[in-house]
């Protein structure tokens, strides 16, 4: 009957040791063996729990991240890390990839590999780079070693790579016209090798991730599957080739011609491949069905699954597998752990433990369906579904109505920008060439003590708003003294944008430790947005109204979005992640009105991850940026023409939305623009934003203080491109992770810079 197994276990562990141990020997505070052995038992631990399954994950564990291993693997590291071709790759090399240094003050520090999403995860991988002429050569035998580590304690070990072709996808070429497809004849060796090597190890199965097969590929990708899959066999070792975070589509017959053992498709994105798989499964192959949401938190609906199931098991027999239907890695570790959460909402949720024990539920209930116990699992599930949907929490009649009017609601503000603008210079008065920042400023030990004792309840209310209204006074005077135009009052009140929304709204649920890795040694805790969502009172107000009391220049309200709410949260699973940024955008809109209301003219609402949100496939883009940019227009299309909204995004590429940004209708946007030395405007060329924009004119991750002329530099670039009378001057990100002598610095430099091009420009009008 079907087999169970998983495509990757969380590798940080539940108490999120592996992050400790990195921190400490990174900071010279531990040593190797120390480190070593923090790994191996998180990988026994991991492998334990994991007992119940047919087939047990191995190489899911990475000291760093799963891409870099196989780039060390394969050979692929860089020279300024301190690698010659050849040698064997150890693991403070890993690091000096990663981090640009492997340990304090050990040797000089490179520059690290560049960073980026994993699909359209929150997880971050390290971007291989790939030479003209790149040789690959077996370099590192983690995974290998591990393989033999796994069957030593009496696992039935699958060892798990990605796949070259994804791997090459995701890599990037040192010299930019090098096509990377015309590596793989170099890398397929490699991989043989590498296959035949777990094979050795006693491996007789092997899981190749190509996560690829759901994006639209080129169709030299596409065709390159087969005949690469064709090289790779290995005799006696049985290949799964795993497709997850959405469908085959257009790529299925790829898929089904490849000459492996196996297929994995992910069910839950992909419910639409299984029939035709079916229908067209070769007659020995093996079909792994990700039943279970590996990207989610909540319980599987367990008959509903088994319903799916049962026409399957019966076609497939023991040729089904189950499985998650990607890798853990993107969910907690384990419910068991939440003491804190409400007692009717943890019933409804499922952390990775919980969701392997589904798995082996599902199986069994496919093995024996008339067992009591699988009568009684399955019956309990069924209840408290219904008690979930009959909850309260999710059945706020006054939300669904507004939501319900909201409807096709065109939620435009009443007025076109071009006279919205006349009347807000005419309000605000601000010079040419504005300046402002982003919203945070240095979040110092103090402040982030403050609310720590605060959190605690060690520190009074009174005490602690005294506290942060001490920070906001300094923030504003700082301001006012270097000579900004529009001021803020620096956001020392929150711990993160989305958090301290989520936790002032109604909907919202935390976990003490739901950690999920985001990079390296990185964890990021989401807020779980469990109910309908609304605004029981004003979160911002006060602070805003305070701060706008002490200056007589404008001091921006600053809010987050409802998309990076989304976005950086799990999402309920029971309605469309449209509905549930409506309800997001209305709660932001009532803070927003009263802002307004309190006499706040400036609003900015902060929407970074607007463009992370955008799904894999093309064909799925109109429908999301539609529903994205409607809820962004919902929070501010209330507003009085001469209030004035700011959103804010960082990340540079945004040629491919720029259709969408400008639908957003903010009358200014903030974006990151220094890194790429203004490369981004080139979307001007053939596209004339409409509305005024601050071009980021210093990166703000590093603690250099730019020089005046190479901002002035970059604001003379970007007047080439955009209307000098349309531009804002500010840095690319907020500050709170930067102290304040360098803030103070820099900032005076940018506003320095901005005196010094109002004058060229008064000249040049004289
Ligand atoms: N207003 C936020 C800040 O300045 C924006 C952060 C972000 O874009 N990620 O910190
Ligand atoms: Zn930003």
């Amino acid at each position: 009957m079907a087999q169970i197994h998983n495509l990757g276990f969380p590798r940080i562990g539940a108490k999120r040791e592996l992050k400790f141990a990195l921190e400490a020997y990174w900071a010279g505070n531990s040593d190797l063996p120390t480190l070593l052995a923090t790994g191996e038992n998180l990988r026994r631990a991991h492998w334990q729990r994991q007992a119940q399954l047919n087939w047990v994950p191995v190489g899911d564990f990475a000291w760093y991240d799963q891409v870099l291993s196989l780039s060390a693997t394969l050979g692929v590291i860089p020279a300024r890390a301190g690698f010659t071709p050849g040698q064997p790759v150890d693991l403070d090399t890993i690091f000096r990839v990663a981090r640009g240094r492997a340990q304090k003050d050990c040797c000089a520090a490179n520059a690290a590999s560049e960073m980026t999403k994993w699909f359209d995860t929150n997880y971050h991988y390290l971007v291989p780079e790939f030479e003209a002429n790149q040789q690959f050569r077996l370099s590192y035998r983690q995974i290998i070693d591990e393989t033999r580590e796994a069957r030593a304690q009496g696992r039935n070990a699958k060892p798990v790579i990605i796949g070259p072709l994804t791997y090459l996808w995701l890599g990037k070429c040192t010299e930019p016209a090098t096509d990377k497809l015309s590596l793989l004849e170099n890398l397929l060796p490699v991989y043989r090798q590498l296959l035949q090597e777990l094979h050795d190890a006693g491996a007789q199965w092997v899981q190749i991730d190509e996560p690829i097969l759901s994006l639209d590929l080129p169709i030299e990708w596409a065709q390159a599957f087969e005949p690469c899959y064709h090289k790779l066999q290995i005799r006696g070792l049985n290949q799964l080739v795993a497709n997850y975070f959405g469908s085959l589509g257009n790529n299925l017959s790829v898929a089904l011609q490849l000459p492996v053992a196996g297929l994995h498709i992910d069910a839950v994105r992909g419910a639409e491949d299984i029939n035709r798989l079916l229908d067209r499964l070769s007659p020995h192959k093996v079909l792994s069905v990700g039943i279970i949401n590996g990207r989610n938190i909540w319980r599987t609906d367990l008959n509903a699954a088994l319903e799916r199931l049962v026409p399957i098991a019966e076609r497939l027999g023991d040729r089904l597998w189950l499985a998650p239907s990607c890798s853990l890695l993107h969910v907690p570790v384990d419910l068991a752990a939440e003491t804190a959460l409400p007692e009717d909402v943890k019933p409804w949720l499922a952390f990775a433990q919980q969701k392997l024990e589904e798995l082996a539920l599902l199986a069994r209930a496919l093995r024996e369906p008339a067992n009591p116990e699988v009568q009684a699992a399955l019956a309990e599930n069924r209840a408290q579904r219904a008690l979930r949907q009959q909850s309260p929490r999710i059945n706020q009649r006054a939300v669904h109505t507004r939501v319900a009017r909201l409807g096709d609601h065109n939620a435009l503000r009443p007025t076109a920008f071009k006279e919205r603008i006349k009347i807000q210079q005419q309000t605000f008065t601000l010079p040419p060439l504005p300046t402002t920042t982003i919203g945070s400023f240095p979040q110092t030990a103090e402040i982030r003590r403050a609310r720590r004792l605060y959190k605690a309840q060690e520190l009074s209310e009174r005490d602690y708003t005294a506290l942060m209204q001490q920070e906001i006074k300094h923030a504003i005077r700082v301001q006012e003294e270097i000579g900004l135009d529009v001021l803020v009052h620096g956001e020392a009140e929150r711990n993160d944008m989305v958090e301290y929304f989520g936790e002032q709204l109604e909907g919202f649920v935390f976990t003490q430790c739901g950690w999920v890795q985001s990079y390296g040694s990185r964890c990021v805790k989401p807020p779980i947005i469990v109910g309908d969502v609304a605004r029981a009172q004003p979160i911002t107000v006060e602070w805003a109204r305070y701060a706008q009391s002490l200056t007589n220049k404008p001091v921006k309200g600053m809010l987050t979005g409802p998309v990076t709410i989304l976005c950086w949260s799990f999402v309920r699973d029971d309605q469309p992640r449209s509905t549930t940024a409506q309800q997001i955008a209305l709660a932001i809109r009532d803070e927003v009105q009263d802002l307004e209301a309190a006499g706040i003219g400036i609003i900015q609402i902060d929407e970074p991850a607007l463009r992370e949100g955008l799904p894999l496939r093309k064909k799925d883009w109109p429908h999301y940026l539609a529903w994205a940019t409607h809820a962004f227009r919902v929070c501010c299309a209330e507003v009085a023409d001469h209030t004035q909204i700011h959103t804010h995004m960082c990340y540079a590429e945004f040629n491919d939305i720029m259709e969408a940004i400008t639908a957003l209708d903010a009358d200014v946007i903030t974006i990151e623009t220094s890194r790429s030395k203004m490369e981004l405007l080139d979307a001007f060329n053939h596209f004339a934003y409409p509305n005024h924009i601050g071009p980021g004119v210093y990166d703000i991750h590093s603690p250099n203080v730019p020089n005046q002329g190479w901002i002035e530099g970059l604001i003379t670039r970007a007047a080439e491109k955009i209307p000098a009378q349309n531009l804002w001057i500010n840095p690319d990100c907020g500050l709170k992770t930067r102290g304040w002598p360098e803030t103070k610095a820099a900032l005076t430099v940018m506003v320095q810079a901005a005196k010094s091009l109002r004058k060229k420009l008064e000249g040049a009008a004289a």
